[in-house]
C-alpha cells in the first residue's frame, strides 16, 4: 500500500465529504496519509481526524503565501501542538517567489522560525519552494544544517533536485508528473536517487492528468505511483516499497 506523505484533507473543498475521500483512499490502497494543515480551522479539524482515524497524520504550519496574514498567531498553535506531541511533521513552510503573495522577508522570517521549531521538537520539516531555491538553501545551511526535510511537489531543475540531495532531503512527486507537458519534470524524476522518492497528491490540488480540472484527493495517487515506476522503470510493486520505506525514515511511522 502507498503512503500520500502530503495531502489537505480538511481543506474546505474536502469537507463536504470527507468520510468518503477517507474510504476511497482506503479501498484505492492507500496505507496512510499526511494531512498537511495551514491554518487554524484546518488544523483543529485535523487534529480531530487524526483521533478518529489511526492511520491519518497531522504536519502543521503556516504556507509561505499566508504568513503575512496569520504567520504569528498560527505559528504559536502550531508551536502548542508540536510541544503536545500530535504533529508528525512541522510544514508545509518555505518560501514562494513566484506569487510573492507574503513579503519574502517575512516568508524567511516565518521559515526560520519553524526551523527552529522543527529543530527544538526533533520534527521533520515539509519545504513549499517555488522560484526560492538559492534562498532556501542558503538559509538551511547557514540556520538549519543537516536536517530531515521534503522538498514537496517537486517541480524544480535537476540541479535543484541534486542540491537537495545533497542535504539528505527528499523530494515528493505530486500528479504533476503525470501531466502531458512535464517531460522535463519526468526527466529529473527519472535521474533523482531512489532512495530520496516520495509520493503525495498535495489534494484537493493538482489533480493526475486523467483527473485534471477535478478536486483531486488521495485516491488518485496511484496515477502519479504508476507513471513514477514507469519512469523508473520498477513494478509497482517495487516503487511501493522504495517509497513506504523513504516516507518511513522521514517521518518515523
Ligand atoms: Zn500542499
Amino acid at each position: 500500500m502507498f503512503i500520500d506523505t502530503h495531502a489537505h484533507l480538511t481543506a474546505p473543498e474536502m469537507l463536504t465529504d470527507l468520510e468518503a475521500i477517507i474510504e476511497r483512499a482506503r479501498a484505492g490502497g492507500i496505507e496512510k496519509i499526511i494531512n498537511v494543515c495551514t491554518d487554524e480551522k484546518s488544523l483543529r479539524l485535523g487534529l480531530d481526524l487524526a483521533r478518529k482515524v489511526p492511520w491519518i497524520y497531522t504536519a502543521a504550519a503556516a504556507t509561505p503565501h499566508d504568513v503575512s496574514r496569520i504567520g504569528t498567531a498560527f505559528f504559536a498553535s502550531v508551536e502548542q501542538e508540536a510541544s503536545r506531541g500530535t504533529l508528525i511533521a512541522i510544514g508545509e513552510t518555505g518560501l514562494d517567489y513566484h506569487y510573492e503573495h507574503s513579503e519574502r522577508s517575512d516568508q524567511q522570517k516565518h521559515l526560520l522560525r519553524y526551523f527552529d521549531l522543527a529543530k527544538r521538537r526533533a520534527l521533520p520539516l515539509i519545504f513549499h519552494c517555488r522560484e526560492a531555491f538559492g534562498d532556501l538553501f542558503s538559509l538551511a545551511d547557514a540556520h538549519l544544517g543537516p536536517w530531515p526535510a521534503v522538498l514537496h511537489c517537486f517541480t524544480g531543475s535537476f540541479k535543484e533536485a541534486m542540491q537537495g540531495v545533497e542535504r539528505g532531503w527528499y523530494l515528493s512527486f505530486s500528479g504533476i508528473l503525470t501531466f502531458n507537458k512535464a517531460e522535463a519534470l519526468r526527466e529529473v524524476a527519472a535521474h533523482v536517487p531512489e532512495d530520496r522518492l516520495l509520493l503525495e497528491t498535495d489534494a484537493p490540488y493538482l489533480s493526475p492528468q486523467k483527473w485534471r480540472g477535478a478536486r483531486n484527493e488521495p485516491a488518485y495517487l496511484l496515477d502519479t505511483a504508476c507513471m513514477l515506476a514507469e519512469i523508473k522503470k520498477k513494478s509497482l510493486k517495487e516503487l511501493e516499497q522504495i517509497t513506504r520505506q523513504n516516507a518511513r525514515s522521514l517521518f518515523n511511522f
